[in-house]
């Protein structure tokens, strides 16, 4: 490890886990499956610190993880947000490469949650400085294994338009993250339309990834048992947001956005013929129409889910609603929702090798600028 790049990497901590040895127990569990019928073959698997690499019809393909969280300790002290939260541990890269390593993932695309949505423009700024810096920092010194989504305060979205013009121009972004809402304000709001056109013009994928439905809890309708701000909460806030970005015309202005919405796109994939009904059932409630039906919008390349479904009928399904090219892989590292990311994949009935291939990481591969 040279100087810069062991400097580079102690400006980073990674969140590890407490579930390390569940998960690789079902690592181990999925390559004995996979090696028994599938035509993927696990090398490695059996030695504790080997790589897995991944192999489709002969071919070593290249993996990659689109939805994979870190923080940026320094850029956290700018604004004093406490580093852990209940049920999140921290550790060090060797750790999140051993656990890559073990489950065939071969490049995460890092995103930081947005904690700063609320802090003050001198603050934001200074922090998403410091953050975008180490970051792209990070990832150029293990070009092979990460790529960043650069962040920015979006609360002040002339500024977010700038920072990710420099994020990409100047630090070697090819993607962003943004929540689902922007301190309780809707990602269509007009207001944000500077950020939109920015991230269109530069051609960069937009991760969005939930931060729950906050503006639900002072009512208390998720509290009690499950975590419910969480496990239904997060795939709200995306659902909600997209549905905004479509009936509110944003993904009809900026037709060349890109946006990568995490967990299997929220639940619009499950029920958005019901978008494509209201347009029939209430259309005088509607406003102005989108220029294509809703479900449309999940076809046409704008959005992309990763591939946070459970169970293979979930990732079947949300292949037949938005079509192969427009599903990633995703494991939510370090959180263990997708514990076997690439045997789920391999499992799914009906893929050919070339899907697989596209959904592994060929597809995140083009929209990331990584090479194949
Ligand atoms: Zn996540």
């Amino acid at each position: 490890m040279s100087g810069e790049h062991a400097a580079a990497a102690g400006g980073i901590v990674f969140t590890d886990c407490e579930f390390t040895s569940s998960v690789k127990a079902a690592v181990s569990a999925g390559a004995s499956a996979s090696a028994g019928g599938g035509s993927a073959h696990a090398h490695g698997h059996a030695h504790a610190h080997k790589r897995w690499e991944v192999v489709i019809s002969g071919k070593r393909i290249k993996t990659i993880d689109v939805h994979a969280h870190c923080i940026v300790p320094d850029a956290a002290k700018v604004i004093n947000h406490p580093l852990e939260a209940p049920g999140l541990l921290w550790s060090n890269v060797g750790d999140r490469l051993a656990h890559m390593d073990k489950s065939g993932v071969d490049v995460e695309a890092l995103s930081i949650n947005p904690y700063w949505y609320r802090a003050d423009r001198d603050h934001a700024e200074q922090l998403i400085k410091v953050q975008n810096e180490q970051l792209a920092g990070f990832c150029a010194g293990h070009p092979d294994r990460f790529v960043g989504f650069a962040t920015a305060a979006l609360q002040f979205p002339d500024l977010a338009a700038q920072q990710i013009e420099h994020a990409v121009k100047h630090l070697g972004f090819k993607g962003v993250g943004v929540a689902g809402s922007c301190a309780g304000e809707d990602l269509a709001n007009p207001k944000f339309h500077p950020f939109w056109q920015k991230c269109e013009e530069l051609g960069v994928l937009v991760f969005m990834h939930p931060l729950g439905t906050r503006e639900l809890e002072p009512s208390g309708r998720l509290g009690g048992n499950g975590l419910l701000t969480n496990t239904i909460g997060n795939p709200l806030e995306t659902t909600i947001a997209l549905s905004h970005l479509i009936f509110e015309g944003t993904l009809d202005r900026f037709p060349g956005l890109k946006i990568c919405a995490a967990h299997g796109a929220g639940f619009l994939a499950s029920y958005a013929n019901r978008s494509d009904a209201v347009l029939r059932v209430f259309p005088e409630r509607v406003g102005t129409p989108p220029k294509l039906k809703p479900t449309q919008y999940l076809r046409n390349g704008q959005i992309i889910a990763d591939t946070i479904m459970f169970t293979d009928e979930g990732i079947r399904h949300l292949i037949a609603e938005m079509g192969v090219e427009n599903v990633v892989m995703g494991t939510d590292y370090p959180f263990p929702w997708n514990t076997a990311p690439v045997e789920h994949i391999m499992s799914v009935h009906g893929l050919s090798d070339a899907d697989k291939i596209a959904i592994l990481g060929g597809t995140a591969a083009k929209l990331l600028g990584i090479a194949e």
